[in-house]
């Protein structure tokens, strides 16, 4: 039995056959670093989380070909694809730059959805609109928005130079349109405890949440946090500490909500620590969550975490 809506699940129900994701880099910034919100970054941010072998120099077209030829081979003809504007800020640009480039990811059978990385602070409601197009033409639109923590503390001290209120309007308004909404939220953050990864969960099952990333703190070369760590600042969690935290937070999540990702993975010449968020252990980090939820016979949403129930509203609200 499966104790938590993985994506590959969610997908397979929906298309009925395998949906690849197709990660494209574009030559974007961050408002994070050219100085509109802040500058430098957030401090665990190592080249706006482009993965290496990408480059934002191959032209969008040429990256996606490449991607679903790639993909094909390894998984066969017959499955369906999703193009993923992951790295940097990929609504921080202007309309018709923005509808340029989504508009490309229709030229290509087989793409059934895209999905759009940005901040919740660089979600105008122009490019909202822009986005829902696309889903009223009948594409599938991912918006992923960075949460991290819903700690105010913490996102000052990891500069991530917005708040838990930008967060939250910028669900509510994608969610008043036909978008879905994946967070991304990490374990592990600096002085944050146990009580600040529930608080987050909390949130998160609060609101019109679709899907969620959950990622283990994890320490890259040439970041802020690099330096921090080095000098004994900052120290990252160990494997069971965060296998514990990561199945609290599912049990809390409600059983709709698609759970994207469920560890962090950096190739190992660029990761500093901690060792399980090396590729090769993804699949150890996936199976210890598993037998967690297991060995405490729990699952996604088993945890109400708001104590309430349908009959207690409704006495509240007839009052
Ligand atoms: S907002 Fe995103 S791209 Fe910008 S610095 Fe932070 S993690 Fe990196």
């Amino acid at each position: 039995m499966s104790r938590y809506l993985s994506l590959k699940e969610y997908l397979l129900n929906r298309y009925g056959k395998r949906v690849q994701k197709i990660t494209v880099a574009l030559p974007f910034t961050c408002p994070n670093r050219d100085g509109s919100k802040a500058w430098g970054g957030c401090t665990f941010c190592a080249e706006g989380s482009k993965p290496s072998m990408l480059s934002a120099e191959v032209p969008l077209r040429d990256q996606i070909r490449e991607g679903i030829e790639r993909a094909k081979r390894k998984y066969g003809e017959d499955i369906y694809f999703f193009v993923y504007y992951q790295s940097y800020t990929n609504t921080y640009a202007d309309v018709e730059t923005l509808k340029e480039v989504y508009d490309t990811a229709l030229e290509f059978d087989g793409v059934v959805g895209i999905d759009v990385g940005t901040r919740p602070d660089c979600v105008p409601e122009e490019v909202l609109h822009l986005l829902s197009g696309y889903a009223q033409r009948g594409l599938e639109v991912w918006l992923e928005l960075g949460l991290q923590s819903a700690n105010f503390e913490t996102l000052k001290r990891i500069n991530r130079a917005h708040g838990v209120s930008d967060f939250v309007d910028a669900v509510l308004r994608a969610k008043s349109l036909p978008l879905k909404v994946c967070t991304h939220m990490i374990i592990g953050l600096p002085d944050e405890g146990r009580e600040d990864v529930i608080e987050t969960a909390k949130l998160i099952a609060s609101l019109p949440v679709d899907g969620v990333k959950i990622h283990p703190l994890h320490i890259i070369e040439g970041t802020l946090m690099a330096n921090q760590y080095r000098r004994g600042e900052i120290k990252t969690l160990s494997m069971e500490e965060y296998v514990s935290l990561c199945a609290d937070v599912i049990e809390i999540l409600p059983p709709s909500v698609v759970i994207h990702r469920l560890t962090g993975e950096t190739e190992e010449d660029r990761l500093i620590a901690p060792e399980y968020c090396s590729p090769k252990m993804k699949n150890k980090v996936l199976e210890a969550v598993r037998r967690e939820l297991e060995r405490r016979d729990t699952y996604q949403g088993s945890v109400n975490p708001f104590n309430h129930s349908p009959s207690k509203i409704s006495l509240s609200i007839s009052k």
